[in-house]
């Protein structure tokens, strides 16, 4: 067990990139219009009820301009088992038409015209760029958010702070540890009832509730 700090992130990076090089999202998407409304849909809400929503949404609207044009309480009625389906509704509309006025119907590939899409903030561009570009780049969401803090990562209060915590420790790898995190934190180091019996970074965490192995 290494004892600096240095050494225990980059043993850590280590395991993670190991285990989770070829994972992928489990959000379903053929193309980039696709993501960007998966990823959009999925705040709050889980990847398995996105994947529910989504092929009836996009069979009925294929790409952004049909969405652009699209009614509202049609939208509202494919997605309204999503959380905030109100919100949601309006949002991927708003970006379609932002999309077919701002961008000539191309969605744009770079963090700050991503966020100037509505719906689209910080964690959404970047899981956006790092799943369909592979760039290299953390996204916290909550996943990200408590396995970052249970491993001793950051105690920051915020995801934004959280984010900047991990880029100063993981230089490379960004887009793969994010998929990890994610994966580590869904099915491994849950928010109740963590499986710390099968967990393979045990020695590294702090959480003062960890489980006895
Ligand atoms: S020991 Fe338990 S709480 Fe700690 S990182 Fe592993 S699964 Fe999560």
């Amino acid at each position: 067990m290494p004892t600096s700090k240095k050494a225990i992130y980059k043993q850590i990076e280590d395991i993670f990139v190991e285990r989770y090089r070829n994972a992928q999202t489990e959000l379903r998407y053929k193309n980039l219009y696709e993501i960007l409304i998966c990823v959009i849909l999925s705040a709050q809400c889980t990847d398995k009820r996105v994947n529910m929503i989504t092929p009836a949404l996009f069979e009925k609207y294929p790409d952004i301009n049909s969405l652009a044009n699209a009614s509202l309480d049609d939208v509202k009625s494919l997605i309204s088992s999503c959380s905030f389906f109100n919100n949601k509704a309006k949002n991927i509309i708003n970006m379609a038409k932002q999309v077919m006025n701002d961008f000539n119907g191309n969605i744009p590939l770079n963090s700050k015209d991503l966020k100037s899409l509505s719906g689209v903030g910080q964690k959404t561009a970047n899981v956006v760029l790092l799943e369909y570009c592979g760039e290299n780049l953390m996204a916290v969401d909550t996943h990200v958010f408590r396995v970052s803090h249970r491993l001793n990562l950051s105690k920051a209060k915020s995801a934004e702070e959280t984010e900047k915590d991990l880029n100063k420790i993981f230089k490379k790898n960004r887009n793969i540890l994010h998929q990890g995190f994610v994966l580590f934190g869904r099915y491994i180091c849950k928010s109740i009832n963590p499986q710390c019996y099968t967990c393979f970074v045990y020695d590294f965490c702090k959480y003062e509730n960890k489980l006895q192995k």
